[in-house]
């Protein structure tokens, strides 16, 4: 008897990549963007590598108050320029309904972040929209809390939303979340949206950060996406997890051995 394939069928184009299907899909680049000559040393780093779109934070939801919070709209011409010159597509979170339209030229896909995954006028208002959404799963959600949170995108008539389960608050301590490889394979099985695995945050520790992604590609994730910084010691927010350039060009190269073998 054969294994039952994977309903998941909806396949998400984000800046001319298609998310879902046989693709596994990376979206690398820095938590936070702090800087242009920053984010241009990470976006063409981790092009170069082979990452497919790129991350980076203009509003940032930090624990602390005192904590970095984004450049904002300081950062929209750097990325402008940026994304420009390498020819790239961003994925960013939007934290409000009021972003959405600033940065509606500049943010080929809406991240919206595990702290507003219940947050559902903004789940709403994206589902109004003609651009894709990167649906992270809540730090302390179910599998089923997240996905009828991608519902209420969907109902709205979006129906280009991929999930991300980026870990989840466990009594574990020694890392910084717990990644639930369950709720990839639940949700690859039972929605007919892709999922994607976000190896930085769930771990939170650089070094365990390329064993993770390796984990995503092995559980039948349609991607993940990661943090990078030139220096992580440097850097503005989550240095801890974040890869150097030539980390992730070594994760990459083994992450397509991993691929073509499974
Ligand atoms: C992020 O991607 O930088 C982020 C804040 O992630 P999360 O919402 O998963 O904590
Ligand atoms: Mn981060």
């Amino acid at each position: 008897q054969t294994m039952q394939t994977s309903p998941s069928t909806q396949i998400v184009n984000v800046g001319g990549f298609d998310i879902g299907g046989p693709n596994f899909t990376v979206i690398a680049g820095p938590c936070s963007i702090e800087s242009q000559a920053q984010f241009m040393e990470t976006a063409s780093g981790v092009k170069a590598a082979g990452a497919h779109l790129l991350r980076g934070g203009i509003w940032k939801m930090r624990t602390s108050p005192t904590a970095f919070q984004g450049l904002g709209a300081n950062s929209f011409d750097m990325v402008r320029t940026v994304c420009k010159e390498l020819n790239m597509s961003l994925v960013s979170e939007v934290t409000d309904v009021r972003q959405i339209e600033e940065v509606y030229d500049i943010v080929e896909c809406f991240q919206v972040g595990s702290r507003s995954m219940q947050n559902y006028e903004l789940l709403k208002e994206l589902g109004r929209q003609k651009k894709p959404v990167l649906l992270k799963r809540g730090l302390a959600a179910y599998i089923d809390e997240w996905i009828k949170a991608s519902e209420y995108v969907t109902k709205m008539g979006n129906q280009n939303v991929i999930l991300c389960e980026r870990g989840i608050r466990t009594f574990e301590t020694a890392t910084r979340n717990t990644l639930d490889l369950n709720a990839v394979a639940y949700a690859k099985k039972n929605t007919h949206l892709p999922v994607i695995v976000d190896p930085s945050h769930a771990v939170g520790i650089r070094a365990l950060v390329p064993d993770l992604a390796y984990a995503a590609a092995a559980v039948g994730a349609d991607g993940i996406i990661v943090e990078v910084h030139p220096r992580p010691a440097e850097a503005l927010s989550d240095g801890m997890q974040a890869l150097t350039l030539n980390d992730f060009s070594v994760m990459m190269k083994k992450l397509d051995r991993i691929l073509t073998a499974i």
